[in-house]
C-alpha cells in the first residue's frame, strides 16, 4: 500500500488508522453477515444494531444526559443554519448570533431569512482573529448561537458564553467537537458536520433537548423538523448509514484511548507545541490572538506570501499536505485535529525550522 503522509487538511480531514482498517474489514462482510456495511437495508438487523452503538458510544463518550436526543441527519452544518430558524425563530422574535468568522456569517444570513437576528458580539473588525470577551444580549433572545471553532480563522472559545435565562444555548462545534469535554447540559442543542473531527462527510451530528423537539415549527416540511427525526430515530428516510458506521468508530476510537480528559490533553500538548514554536520564530508568526488560539486549526503566515508559497511547497515536499490557509486569511493553517499524529506536529516544526534556517 502506498504510504500514508501527514494530512493537514481542514476538512473532510485525517481519521484514525485503527477506524479505517476495521471499516475496511466491513466493507466487505460486516461482521459475519455476508454483507457489506454499505449495502445492508437500514431497516434490518445489522444496521439498526450499528445505528443503536454509534448513538451509545456518542451517549457514553459525552456524558449526554437522558433527556436529550441524538440525531444523525443529512446536509452538512449548513443545513443546520436555516433549519434552526425555520424551527425556533418566528416572524417577529430575535435571535441573538455571536459573530466569530464566516461560519457565524452564514448562519446570521439564513436566520435572517425567518426573523430577528442581533449581532451579540463580532471580532469582524480583526479580520475574527480573536473571540471577544464580552457579548451584549437583546432582551429576550429566542435562542443564543455561536460558533465555538472557528475553523477558517484558527480561533476557538476556551468555554462556553452564558446565554441570558430561557435563552438555549445553540452551538456550532463542526470542527471542535469531542476535541475536549463537553458539558452537554449547559445547551439546548449542539450540531456538527463530521468532517472534520467526527468521521466522513455526509453525516451530521444533532444533539437536543426534548423541549426544543418539542417546541419546533409545525408547519415546516417532515424532513426539516427535528421531531420528525426524534421520533423516528433517524430512521424517516434512509440515514447516511456508512458515515454513521465510521463515526461510531471514531467514538469507540476516542474512549478506548482514554476519552475526552486524555483527548484535551493530547491536543493540548500538540497545539502548545506548534504554538510554542511559532511565537520564538522570526520568520513564521501565528495570526490568532493569545486566549484566543485554536486547538484544532492553527493557522500561521511568514508575513509574505512568496514565502508562505515557498514553505508550503517546501512542506508539500516532505510529505505535509494541506497546510494551504483558507483564501480569507492567506498563509498557512495546520489543522491538526483528534485524529492527528502527533509526529506530524513535530515533522511540521522541522519542516518550519529547517526552512527557517535555509
Ligand atoms: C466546515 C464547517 C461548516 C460547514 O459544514 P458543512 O458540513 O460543509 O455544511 C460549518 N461550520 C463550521 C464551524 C465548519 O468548520
Amino acid at each position: 500500500m502506498t504510504q500514508r503522509i501527514f494530512n493537514f487538511s481542514a476538512g473532510p480531514a485525517v481519521l484514525p488508522v485503527p477506524v479505517l482498517e476495521e471499516a475496511r474489514e466491513n466493507l466487505l462482510s460486516l461482521g459475519k453477515t455476508g454483507i457489506g456495511v454499505m449495502e445492508h437495508s437500514h431497516r434490518g438487523k445489522a444496521f439498526i444494531k450499528v445505528l443503536e452503538e454509534t448513538e451509545a458510544a456518542c451517549r457514553t463518550l459525552g456524558g449526554i444526559p437522558d433527556n436529550y436526543k441524538v440525531l444523525f441527519l443529512s446536509g452538512g452544518a449548513s443545513s443546520q443554519f436555516f433549519m434552526i430558524p425555520m424551527n425556533f425563530l418566528g416572524k417577529t422574535d430575535t435571535a441573538d448570533y455571536l459573530v466569530t468568522g464566516a461560519w457565524s456569517e452564514k448562519a446570521v444570513s439564513d436566520a435572517k431569512r425567518y426573523g430577528n437576528v442581533h449581532i451579540a458580539c463580532t471580532s469582524k473588525d480583526k479580520n475574527f482573529n480573536y473571540i471577544p470577551e464580552k457579548a451584549t444580549y437583546s432582551d429576550k433572545p429566542k435562542y443564543v448561537h455561536f460558533t465555538s471553532n472557528n475553523t477558517i480563522f484558527g480561533t476557538q472559545f476556551t468555554a462556553e458564553p452564558t446565554s441570558p435565562a430561557d435563552a438555549p444555548l445553540i452551538c456550532d462545534t463542526s470542527s471542535d467537537m469531542f476535541c475536549r469535554p463537553i458539558d452537554v447540559s449547559k445547551y439546548g442543542l449542539i450540531y456538527a458536520g463530521a468532517q472534520k473531527n467526527l468521521g466522513p462527510a455526509g453525516v451530521t451530528l444533532v444533539i437536543i433537548r426534548d423541549d426544543l423537539v418539542k417546541a419546533g415549527a409545525v408547519d415546516i416540511p417532515a424532513m426539516l423538523q427535528y421531531r420528525t427525526h426524534a421520533e423516528n430515530d433517524s430512521c424517516y428516510n434512509t440515514p447516511p448509514c456508512f458515515p454513521i458506521y465510521v463515526m461510531g468508530l471514531v467514538f469507540k476510537w476516542i474512549q478506548s484511548t482514554g476519552g475526552l480528559a486524555a483527548m484535551q490533553k493530547r491536543n493540548e500538548e500538540k497545539a502548545g507545541k506548534l504554538y510554542s514554536y511559532l511565537d520564538g520564530s522570526k520568520l513564521f508568526k501565528a495570526t490568532a490572538a493569545g486566549g484566543s488560539r485554536s486547538l484544532m486549526n492553527v493557522t500561521f503566515v511568514t508575513g509574505n506570501q512568496e514565502s508562505d508559497d515557498k514553505f508550503i511547497a517546501f512542506a508539500k515536499e516532505r510529505g505535509l499536505d494541506g497546510l494551504k490557509g483558507h483564501r480569507s486569511v492567506g498563509g498557512m493553517r495546520a489543522s491538526i485535529y483528534n485524529a492527528f499524529p502527533a509526529e506530524g506536529v513535530d515533522a511540521l516544526i522541522t519542516a518550519m525550522k529547517d526552512f527557517e534556517a535555509k
